[in-house]
């Protein structure tokens, strides 16, 4: 059997940066994936990922993302690859709002990590947002916190940026080989693949929407996951180029979810989402192409009413996995089983943004026993059975 140091099973956002970070420590490590990332089965892909520093879904995030805004320009600068765009990030809400982004408060937790991290931002009344971006058909009781630091990663590009940077820094990487089973021992993990068998000092389980079928029922029973649909809309009007039109998340009133989006980045259309939790669904559950109707429906609910001036027609539209936990939060905790095994999920629909962060606290806890950044509110303890 062969022997490395570490093994990460699962090379999307979180895993792959978790290789990279332990490959720049000079721990041996394998990284498994059943796939080839980037590829389009998971949860890291579509061209365009938000990314903010002042977290609403609770202050401690907000850590994470600082750093991680680091990590990306570090990446950046070693392989000449555009990851991160900072153009600002625009957050809308109002008191009337009807839906909300992950929790409840999030648009005051946003504005009250900003103050107290000192991020630069702005609040805007539904007068200055309308004389901004005139794109928005805003209420008069809406309002808009704009942060300039925020932006958009490009979620394909870091992946392959990190993989290529952690295969430079001395990892293996086997892609197209699917880890079937890990049995912790005393002193290692033996990890089963379709095509052969390893031995690591410590495991990361970074299997995004399919770790629930690595997990037992306990365990697998804090992760639910959702199918998400991603539309691309023409800028006919030639209104929602990136200059024009920023990166926003809007709490709607009148709808039970919140609306985000992107603007016209390279010629593909207007990227538009919304978010549905009524559906839950597996990795391995067949058929989550879009439907011909679903365009259509999308744009009449979540466009046509909020965006006016953005066309009906669709350019491209393409699937994506949430996995999501209870409190909307992330799993990064050693298996209750064995301290051996590492669960990394950056879960609940935000985790792009902070995968680096999490991935170098990660290699940290492997390579020292602790990280800089404390990871216990993500501990599996706090979770109560979803
Ligand atoms: C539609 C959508 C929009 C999002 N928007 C944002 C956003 O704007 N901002 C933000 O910060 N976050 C966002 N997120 C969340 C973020 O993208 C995800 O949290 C993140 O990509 C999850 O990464 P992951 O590494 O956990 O999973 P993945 O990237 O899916 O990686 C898991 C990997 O594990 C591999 N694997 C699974 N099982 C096995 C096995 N048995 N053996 C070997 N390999 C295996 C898979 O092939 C896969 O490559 C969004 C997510 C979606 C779906």
């Amino acid at each position: 059997m062969k022997a490395f140091d570490a093994l990460v099973l699962g090379l999307g956002a979180l895993g792959s940066a978790v290789l990279l970070q332990l490959a720049r420590r000079g721990i041996r490590v394998l990284g498994v994936d059943r796939l080839a990332p980037p590829h389009t089965q998971g949860s890291s892909h579509g061209e365009t990922r938000i990314t903010r520093c002042a977290i609403g879904e609770g202050e401690h995030f907000t850590p994470l993302a600082l750093r991680s805004h680091v990590l990306w320009r570090e990446i950046e600068s070693e392989t000449g690859a555009k990851l991160l765009t900072t153009r600002g990030v625009l957050v809308l809400s109002s008191p009337a709002r009807t839906s909300f982004t992950h929790v409840e408060n999030f648009f005051a937790n946003t504005v009250a990590a900003a103050r107290k991290y000192h991020i630069a931002h702005e609040i805007l009344d539904a007068e200055a947002i309308r004389r901004r971006y005139g794109q928005f058909r805003i209420r008069d009781d809406e309002i808009g916190y704009f942060e300039p630091g925020g932006g958009f990663l490009r979620p394909e590009a870091c992946l392959a940026a990190q993989l290529e940077l952690a295969r430079h820094h001395g990892a293996e990487i086997h892609v197209n080989e699917r880890v079937l089973s890990f049995a912790p021992r005393r002193a290692d993990v033996v990890v089963t693949t379709d095509k052969d068998t390893y031995v690591a000092g410590q495991l990361v389980v970074a299997a995004g929407p399919w770790l629930p079928e690595l997990l037992d029922a306990s365990l697998a029973r804090h992760f639910r996951i959702y199918r998400q649909a991603l539309f691309w809309f023409a800028d006919l009007a030639g209104l929602f180029g990136a200059g024009r039109f920023p990166v926003f998340i809007w709490e709607l009133s009148g709808r039970r979810q919140s609306i985000y989006g992107f603007p016209d980045i390279d010629g593909n259309g207007v990227k538009i989402a919304t978010e549905q939790f009524d559906l839950a669904t597996t990795a391995a559950a067949p058929g989550s192409e879009v439907g011909a109707s679903e365009p259509a429906a999308m744009h009449a609910a979540y466009v046509a009413p909020f965006l006016p001036q953005l066309s009906a027609t669709c350019t491209r539209a393409s699937t994506c996995l949430y996995t999501v936990t209870a409190d909307f939060g992330f799993v990064v905790d050693r298996h209750p089983e064995s301290g051996r095994v590492i669960i990394a999920s950056c879960c609940s629909g935000h985790g792009f943004k902070h995968s680096p962060a999490l991935g170098e606290a990660v290699a940290e806890i492997i390579a020292n026993g602790r990280s800089s950044i404390d990871l216990r509110p993500f501990e599996f303890a706090r979770l109560s059975v979803y």
